[in-house]
């Protein structure tokens, strides 16, 4: 961003949903509209790196018919969303598989994807 630019945000940081403006300065980046600190730090990030956590589903290749639900255990970078799925659609897992199991490691070396359901 140049200093003087603006841009409207809304924080996804919880339901609230404040609407933030976020404007350039020779000191950095200063912003308006949150009603507390995270609004901020959600506002830098989102402008400088933005990430996010990746939920979906993976398809239990010994159980017909059957998908646990899973997502990264920690955000990863936003532009590599669409590469992440894409990976991911290739990805069968085995069951037993319980909530918490790794079933992915080190998807595109940003995060692990873990289950988040059981499938006996
Ligand atoms: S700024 Fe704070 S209160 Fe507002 S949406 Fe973000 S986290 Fe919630």
């Amino acid at each position: 961003m140049n200093i003087g630019e603006k841009r409207e945000l809304v924080c996804i940081n919880c339901p609230m949903g404040c609407m933030l403006t976020a404007t350039m300065t020779e000191n950095g980046l200063s912003v308006t509209g949150n009603t507390c600190p995270r609004g901020e730090k959600y506002a830098n990030e989102e402008l400088t790196h933005p990430t996010r956590t990746l939920t979906t589903t993976l398809r239990v290749e010994n159980r017909e018919g059957k998908y646990v639900p899973v997502k990264t255990n920690g955000p990863i970078s936003k532009e590599k969303l669409f590469e992440a799925m894409k990976v991911l659609s290739d990805v069968k897992v085995t069951a037993p598989v319980k909530t918490g199991d790794v079933v992915f490691p080190s998807l595109l070396g940003e995060a692990d994807v873990i289950a988040t359901g059981t499938v006996d």
